[in-house]
């Protein structure tokens, strides 16, 4: 037997309807705030991550999935958004047009990673991204887009934590503070964290090695450490977020994987049972676009991961029952009466109604047991009396009143009775 690779998994129909539910509520919210859904390759050529993700980070080092095609070039199965989408933004002129560009994106990501609950090689990530503004309101606003995710699907229990990583400007001195800080430490530190400390000592923050974690616990604050223009911004969003009345709290460890973050960064935490951990994080990107050979713009934006996501769901009973189902199930008896039932089925499809039928020749009880299962809310029999009849008894099967109601009504009917219109 041929089984899906290690990591990945697939949604299988008795689930995918779990996924429409936060798809379409995401799109919903996106279209509420403004933001508009881009689309981007699942490959892109490796070097646009080594820039835009940085290649000190865990995701370069350790987790893409790169390899050469047959023209002998290296690409990479994406492992996050933001940089293809700086990209595309770049390439495709975007930054031409009247700002911000206010972006959203649903799609999977690649990263080779250690499966176990939450953490998938092939996964789903919904993020936003805003370029061309660089106000403490952006930040605030993808925030809140963030939170409502949540809100709107009646999640508790989560926390939202924010931080300022400073610009290049303030973080250069603080690097210099950090390698005085690590010197004496250099022999305890991780492989990584050795090369790390040379190349991007800030990196050494974000190491999940339990001896470095020991040590890094220690380390002087980059958020003490930062600039009075960063302080202000901070200070800014810290408003904004308060006039909004969305809680927030202050944590100064907060670096987050990806090179590109600058100022604002933020990370929104599950604390209940069963799905503890991060489900979304984000940030202010101001030397991405630059980075990626774009005009001198900022950036801001998240990423939230959708297994997480359906997680937390499930670990509060939020996932309400599946209502994909037939609105109708309609069973035939009699030759004339499959040929009837073809055509009415039809019909009612035609005209927005969810209607099925058998396709097993079954006898009207076998009929009757499956239109159960599909969970349809009415089914019908359709004998040659009822075709003479030119209408139909309609049984609603949760109360199992039935009413006769005429063929030409039927669309009618079901449209006004059915519980999920
Ligand atoms: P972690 O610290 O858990 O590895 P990360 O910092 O690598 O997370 P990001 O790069 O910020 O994660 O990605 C944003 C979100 O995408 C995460 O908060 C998480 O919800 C989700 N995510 C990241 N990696 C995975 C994965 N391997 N499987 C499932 N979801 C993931
Ligand atoms: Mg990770």
């Amino acid at each position: 037997m041929i089984i899906a690779p290690r990591g990945t998994h697939d949604i299988l129909p008795s689930e995918s309807y779990r996924w429409h539910l936060i798809e379409d509520k995401i799109k919903e919210i996106c279209l509420e705030f403004g933001y508009k859904e881009i689309r981007t390759p699942m490959f892109e050529s490796t070097e646009l991550f080594e820039r835009g993700v940085g290649d000190t980070t865990d995701v370069v080092q350790k987790e893409m999935y790169t390899f050469l095609d047959k023209g002998g070039r290296s690409v990479t199965l994406r492992p996050e958004g933001t940089s293809p989408i700086v990209r595309s933004f770049v390439e495709s002129s975007l930054y031409a047009q009247p700002q911000p560009t206010k972006l959203y994106y649903l799609y999977p990501c690649f990263r080779y990673e250690k499966p176990q609950a939450g953490r998938l090689r092939e996964f789903h990530q919904f993020g936003v991204e805003v370029m061309g503004a660089d106000t403490a309101a952006v930040d605030a606003e993808v925030i809140s887009l963030a939170m409502q995710v949540f809100s709107r699907l009646n999640v508790t229990g989560i926390e939202l934590n924010i931080n300022s990583i400073g610009c290049p400007k303030c973080r250069s001195a603080y690097n210099e503070k950090l390698k005085a800080f690590f010197k004496p430490h250099l022999g305890e530190l991780c492989e990584t964290c050795r090369q790390r400390y040379e190349k991007n000592p800030l990196r050494i923050l974000d190491c999940k090695v339990k001896s470095c974690k020991a040590i890094y616990n220690h380390a002087p604050v980059l958020l003490d450490n930062i600039c009075e223009d960063c302080a202000a911004h901070f200070e800014q969003l810290k408003r904004y977020l308060e006039v909004m009345e969305i809680p927030y709290q202050i944590d100064a460890t907060i670096v987050r994987g990806l090179d590109y973050y600058t100022k604002t960064v933020f990370e929104i935490i599950s604390k209940n049972k069963g799905s503890e951990g991060t489900i979304c994080g984000g940030g202010r990107y101001n030397g991405l676009i630059a980075e990626i050979g774009g005009p001198e713009m900022t950036g801001v934006g998240f990423a939230m991961g959708l297994e997480r996501l359906l997680l937390v769901l499930e670990s509060l009973d939020l996932i309400p029952e599946n209502l994909e189902r037939p609105d109708i199930f309609i069973a035939n008896v009699g030759e004339q009466a499959d040929l009837f039932v073809q055509k009415l089925v039809y019909g009612l499809r035609n005209a927005g109604i969810s209607a099925e039928r058998d396709y097993l020749s079954r006898s009207v009880k076998a009929q009757m047991k499956y239109a159960n299962k599909t969970g349809a809310q009415f089914s019908a029999v359709i004998g040659d009396d009822d075709i003479a009849a030119k209408s139909a008894s309609v049984k609603n099967m949760q109360t199992g009143e039935t009413d006769n109601v005429p063929f030409d009504h039927l669309a009618e009917f079901i449209k006004t009775n059915t519980m999920t219109r």
